[in-house]
């Protein structure tokens, strides 16, 4: 095995639908089948929906891995975990939709892309707080590798601006 190539992969998950700790729970155990075991894994948070209106909150948790997969495989898997699960749609155009479950790809490495089917790091985990809050408690000096700051400083920035 080629440990030299080995990436961190830190993997958002987020829940609001069915019973949802279980769903976390299963997502978990699921991930590690396929990427070992979990360096560090946040404590889960409740939140409201973002971006769209729904009744039921989230639980969201932030999970470490180290991998060596390449990024468009990560996210074959991680799409197959979620329908295993019981999710059925997608969201299309900024259109959110409650879910069983959801796993972003946060950062793998410091490695930027820019696909169609795949950006990393994920273009709005600076822009949320449920991202930003359990990121900060397992990895607060890692660095964004675009915006050149670590989580902490971006978890500051982001509650500064929305208590404007
Ligand atoms: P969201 O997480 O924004 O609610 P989805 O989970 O339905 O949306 O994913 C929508 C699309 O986002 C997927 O088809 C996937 O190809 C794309 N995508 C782009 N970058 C990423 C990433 N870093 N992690 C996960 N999916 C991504
Ligand atoms: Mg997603």
């Amino acid at each position: 095995m080629a440990i030299d190539n080995e990436k961190e992969l830190f993997l958002g998950l987020g829940t609001n639908t069915g019973e949802r700790e279980k769903n976390m729970t299963e997502a978990i155990e699921r991930l590690s089948l396929r990427f070992g075991i979990p360096i560090a894994q946040s404590e889960v948070i409740e939140s409201e929906a973002w971006g769209y209106d729904s009744p039921n909150k989230y639980l969201n948790g932030v999970i470490l891995f180290r991998t060596s997969l390449p990024p468009t495989e990560i996210l074959n898997i991680t799409e197959e975990i979620e329908r295993e699960l019981g999710r059925k749609q997608k969201t299309l155009n900024g259109n959110y939709c409650d879910r069983p479950i959801d796993i972003d790809i946060l950062f793998y490495g410091n490695e930027c892309i820019d696909t169609p089917r795949l950006t990393i790091p994920h273009r709005l985990l600076h822009k949320r707080l449920f991202v930003l809050e359990p990121l900060a408690r397992i990895a607060p000096q890692f660095i964004h590798p675009i915006l050149e700051k670590s989580i902490g400083q971006l978890l500051d920035e982001l509650r500064e601006a929305q208590e404007e």
